[in-house]
């Protein structure tokens, strides 16, 4: 939980470019675009079983239904405004912006699991196809949104959702070996061996970025950074390097700039032995998504 907070305070003395606002609360409504009513009440009651709780990894309280009220919340704002569906926004596209938290994608429609309660892409996605046609009506094709997963745990919840649902494009490139044992059927999924390192990564990323070029053109991407896959961390099977993932960042960023794909990003997960690698990570990150923003910038203003 650490991390979020350096997180927070590095960006704020390194990246003073970045606006930082706070998260909003995501409602039931909004949940309900991807879970179950029933499941949604039970966690908000605190009246899921033990057993249940014990998959999720958290104990109960009322703020840890707040808090992943406010990390979906905060996913669902990252996108609306780097569509330029926010309040106040005249259409205009900011390109990028991020949560920074979030990426719970081992949360499917009525159980969480692996520290995820509530999967703030799946319900992302949805309330911006929702919102996207409320503004465009049939003036403009449905919103098609890639969920682009590089965490290194499979986002086995988020597949689970959009399993029967042609509209949202599932990729997920992760540990073969890592959590969950026992994966779910992506759209794409690549499972990467044990100690998998930067070239490697890069051209199975690259690969599979031209896969989903064949089969899907996406209007929104939402990326999950996870930072597990650096060789420092305790979780994760892969072996990473700063400079690997920084070239991960760029090649992602790049291919959507190239697509004029509006970006919204979360973070993921990062378990580093050294908490200030995985921070360092996640900082490398922003730095690449916040030289992404500017250049949409010039082509909006
Ligand atoms: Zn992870």
């Amino acid at each position: 939980m650490e991390k979020y907070a350096r997180l927070r305070h590095r960006m704020a003395s390194e990246l003073p470019a970045v606006v930082m606002a706070e998260a909003p609360s995501a409602t039931d409504g909004e949940l309900a675009l991807a879970h179950s009513p029933g499941y949604i009440s039970a966690v908000v009651c605190g009246e899921l079983p033990a057993v249940a709780m014990r998959e999720i990894g958290f104990p109960w309280s009322l703020e840890m239904v707040e808090r992943s009220r406010r990390s979906a919340g905060a996913t669902i704002a990252a996108a609306r405004i780097a569509l330029g569906l926010h309040e106040g926004a005249p259409g205009k596209p900011e390109g990028v912006a991020a949560n920074m938290a979030g990426g719970t994608h081992h949360a499917s429609a009525d159980k969480g699991g692996g520290y995820c309660v509530f999967n703030d892409a799946a319900v992302a996605a949805r309330l911006m196809q929702a919102e996207w046609a409320r503004r465009h009506g049939r003036q403009r094709p449905a919103l098609k949104v890639a969920i682009i997963d590089l965490d290194v745990h499979q986002g086995n919840g988020t597949a689970d959702i959009f399993r029967d649902d042609a509209s949202v494009f599932t990729l997920s490139m992760h540990g073969k070996n890592n959590f969950p044992f026992r994966k779910a059927l992506s759209d794409l999924d690549i499972d990467l061996p044990d100690r998998c390192n930067d070239h490697d990564y890069l051209q199975a990323l690259q690969h599979a970025l031209a896969v989903m070029d064949q089969r899907f053109q996406p209007g929104l991407v939402i990326y999950l950074a996870g930072a597990d896959p650096f060789k420092g961390d305790r979780l994760g099977r892969l072996s990473l390097s700063f400079e690997g993932l920084e070239a991960r960042e760029r090649q992602v960023f790049d291919w959507a700039w190239q697509r004029r794909i509006p970006l919204a990003m979360a973070m993921a997960g990062g378990y580093g032995v050294n908490i200030d690698e995985t921070v360092q990570v996640q900082m490398n990150t922003y730095k690449v998504a916040l030289a992404y923003w500017q250049q949409w910038q010039y082509i909006t203003a």
